[in-house]
């Protein structure tokens, strides 16, 4: 069976099961494993990589370049640009850097990391720049709120952007309330970053019970509610080989009814708009 995927406002298909490599390419004697769970993640059909310059100051994106050596197009590859690089110049040499990092040609889609000091519209005009070079082939942004989003849509080529890459996981469900419906009226994936909540989910009592009725762990019920919702793309982050095959697998469970009135229940939808939280 062909995996879930859910569709840009450009039209192209993205798997909605992605990986996560914030804390990889820290430290050099872990980098043969991490390297290994990135070619794992792709064995299994697990194609989207997140990456951001940020991650080991750089090391996340090396580890990458050498997991994707030789299978560069078989992977949706997203990285992310500082707010402190966000002014023109910066914006170019941080692409460059990333892509020498990484031994590729291209970033398929690449994101302001967070708001910061720099015009939105610079950092826009750049990124348009570089898509028309085929530098990178799309953008977006992350740690957007809905009035961020609106403020971006009513800039020139604001409407250009492609996902927003937000904080989302069953205890930090408040884009519900506002963020994940605009989105889907305008058909721009949401990409939810921690979807196990960092690991935490991992050993939550209520999802251990509904895992029983699964044959499945906790963490493997909290990403599944994640791929569950429509117009989402999770991005979960794993080193173990063991947590990579649960975190694949997690695609074919399929939440029951019943299920998901008991994870409302444990883990209430928003009634009123929250701030969006960040990690
Ligand atoms: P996460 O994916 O929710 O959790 C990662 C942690 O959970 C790791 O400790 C991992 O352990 C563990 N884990 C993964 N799968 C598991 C499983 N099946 N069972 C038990 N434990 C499991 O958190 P995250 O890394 O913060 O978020 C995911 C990705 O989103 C990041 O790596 C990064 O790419 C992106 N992100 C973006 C932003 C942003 O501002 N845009 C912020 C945060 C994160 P092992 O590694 O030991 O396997």
């Amino acid at each position: 069976m062909p995996f879930a995927t859910t569709t840009l406002p450009s039209g192209e298909a993205v798997p909605t099961l992605g990986q996560g490599t914030w804390m990889m390419g820290e430290d050099r004697n872990r980098a043969a494993d991490e390297v290994a769970a990135i070619r794992l993640e792709l064995d299994l059909g697990v194609t989207l990589i997140d990456t951001a310059e940020m991650y080991g100051s750089g090391g996340a994106e090396k580890v990458v370049g050498e997991a994707i050596a030789g299978r560069r197009d078989e992977v949706f590859l997203v990285s992310k640009v500082l707010p402190s690089n966000a002014s023109r110049n910066g914006v170019i040499r941080a692409c460059e850097a990333s892509l020498k990092r990484m031994h590729t040609d291209r970033i398929d889609l690449y994101l302001l990391h967070w708001r910061g000091g720099v015009p939105l519209s610079e950092t826009i005009a750049v990124f348009e720049e570089l898509r028309q070079s085929g530098k990178i082939r799309h953008w977006g942004v992350s740690n957007f709120d809905a009035d961020d989003m609106e403020e971006l849509n009513r800039l020139s080529r604001g409407s250009a952007c492609q996902s927003n890459q937000v904080l989302y996981n069953l205890t930090r469900r408040g884009i519900e309330f506002d963020l994940v419906p605009w989105s889907r009226e305008r058909g721009m994936p949401v990409m939810a970053y921690s979807p196990v909540e960092q690991g935490a989910l991992a050993s939550n009592k209520g999802l251990v019970n509904i895992a029983a009725r699964h044959d499945a762990t906790a963490a493997q019920i909290a990403l599944a509610w994640v791929l569950a919702q429509t117009g989402v793309i999770a991005i979960p982050k794993a080193t173990r080989l063991e947590h990579v095959r649960q975190n694949a697998a997690a695609r074919d469970i399929r939440l029951t009814t019943e299920d998901l009135a008991e994870l409302d229940r444990l883990f209430p939808p928003p009634s009123r708009k929250r701030p969006l939280e960040m990690i």
